[in-house]
């Protein structure tokens, strides 16, 4: 709504749709505190159990007996069953496309591993995330370069932290999972390890006290990986986001792959015409196929993503304090802006910055990998004879004398 004054100085709200095709309503209901328990592919039903009461949507057309079937003649995809269960409501509602978007716990994964022989793979990672807040300085200003990722890297943990708008930092510690477990009941202990794991922190960030507050009233989160074979049942379920692929956080790229797969069903698979039909017409979803297509170029690059991510912690930890990593780093960021047309540039900008598949993002780092490692290995080795000629030259000059 745009407000502003007419030629007469009378106030004037113009109202301004936003959506590509002027959507001004949204076109999704939201239910809280329905929890999905089951989901019954075969019949296109997913059963919701609901601790709310005076949700009227799915309350609708509860009967006495606590059972009632709401499917009428054209509201497909409408059909509820309701029923009472120890004081928490069960309700059945018929569906023509389901999207699991329920995280890496998905309800709608187990399911789909009942009814499929879907293969499934779960890593938790040793290590558990603690946040931790760096608070602005006094004036409000950042106590720390505010463009910058700032890293602590130790062998066995990590800490990352991230500028946020109002002057504070929010960073993560990712610490060996049995020693978080010891100094939660040692907390005495931790504001000292903290210190000598994590240099310069303490105090000039945090005091040794207040770092050991955060510790202690922090959730401690586990982290993993999670991969599935299947991503989909027939042409009527997919999953999205975490429930499909859960991934560490070191790249930051747990929801940003999440939307992304949201982008590559609806743009690149799910036909814009066939979905407009969908509405109108009651046809299918998305054509035949197109789950199977989707699957087939989407599963391999985010397996390519999950192992990235669960690399990319070794790298944040040893590579940064690597001399031959960081050499590799400056030749290839060097590449990539003066000679752009080789298409050589870091691993980072082409996950964080770049459209391409992480499939080809691999290879091509694979590639990049072994030709400046041979470069680097050829230049230590021509670097070593230069030296060692330089020597002989001068042993030689002096016995001459
Ligand atoms: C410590 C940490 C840091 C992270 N940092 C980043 C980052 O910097 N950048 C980034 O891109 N990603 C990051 N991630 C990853 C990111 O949080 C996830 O990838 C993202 O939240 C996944 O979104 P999602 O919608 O698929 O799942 P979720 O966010 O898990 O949402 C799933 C939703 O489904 C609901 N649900 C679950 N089961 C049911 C059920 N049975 N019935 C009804 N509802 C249900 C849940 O309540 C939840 O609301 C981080 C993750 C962690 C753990």
């Amino acid at each position: 709504m745009i407000h502003t004054k007419d030629a007469e100085g009378k106030i004037k709200n113009i109202p301004m749709v936003y959506g590509p095709q002027g959507q001004v309503k949204p076109n999704a209901k939201l239910f809280f505190n329905h929890k999905l328990v089951s989901c019954d592919f075969d019949n296109r039903v997913v059963t919701f159990e609901s601790s709310q009461v005076g949700q009227p949507e799915l309350l609708d057309g509860m009967v006495d007996d606590g059972i009632a079937l709401l499917e009428k003649p054209g509201t497909r995809g409408k059909g509820m069953k309701t029923g009472t269960t120890n004081g928490s409501k069960m309700k059945s509602v018929k569906f023509d496309f389901l999207i699991g978007a329920d995280g890496t716990h998905s309800c709608v994964r187990q399911s789909m591993m009942r009814a499929l022989h879907m293969d499934f793979s779960q890593e938790y990672l040793q290590a558990l995330w603690c946040d931790f807040i760096f608070p602005a300085a006094e004036d409000g200003g950042y106590r720390m370069r505010s463009t910058c990722l700032h890293i602590w890297p130790a062998d066995h943990s990590i800490v990352i932290c991230q500028p946020d708008v109002d002057g504070s930092f929010r960073a993560g510690m990712v610490c060996d999972a049995a020693k978080v477990r010891y100094y939660e009941t040692h907390p005495d202990e931790f504001a000292d390890f903290f210190d000598k794991e994590f240099p310069g922190i303490i105090p000039d960030i945090l005091s040794a006290q207040e770092v050991t507050q955060q510790f202690v009233k922090h959730l401690k989160i586990p982290l993993k990986s999670v991969k599935c074979g299947t991503i989909g049942f027939k042409d009527r379920a997919i999953l999205l986001g975490d429930s499909s692929h859960t991934m560490t956080p070191f790249y930051a790229m747990g929801m940003v792959t999440g939307l992304e797969d949201v982008r590559v069903f609806f743009q690149e698979f799910r036909d814009p015409k066939s979905a407009s039909q969908t509405l109108a017409k009651n046809t299918p979803f998305c054509a035949p196929g197109t789950i199977d297509a989707y699957s087939k170029i989407r599963l391999p690059d985010v397996h390519a993503m999950v192992d990235l991510a669960a690399e990319h912690y070794h790298v944040l930890r040893f590579g940064v304090r690597s001399p031959t990593a960081r050499t590799k780093k400056t030749v290839e960021s060097f590449l990539s802006r003066w000679a752009p047309s080789w298409d050589w540039t870091t691993l980072y900008s082409r996950i964080q910055f770049g459209h391409e598949r992480f499939t080809i993002v691999r290879q091509k780092e694979a590639r990049q990998t072994k030709i400046i490692t041979r470069l680097l290995a050829g230049a230590m080795g021509f670097f070593t004879s230069m030296v060692l000629a330089s020597l002989v030259i001068f042993a030689i000059g002096m016995f001459a004398k």
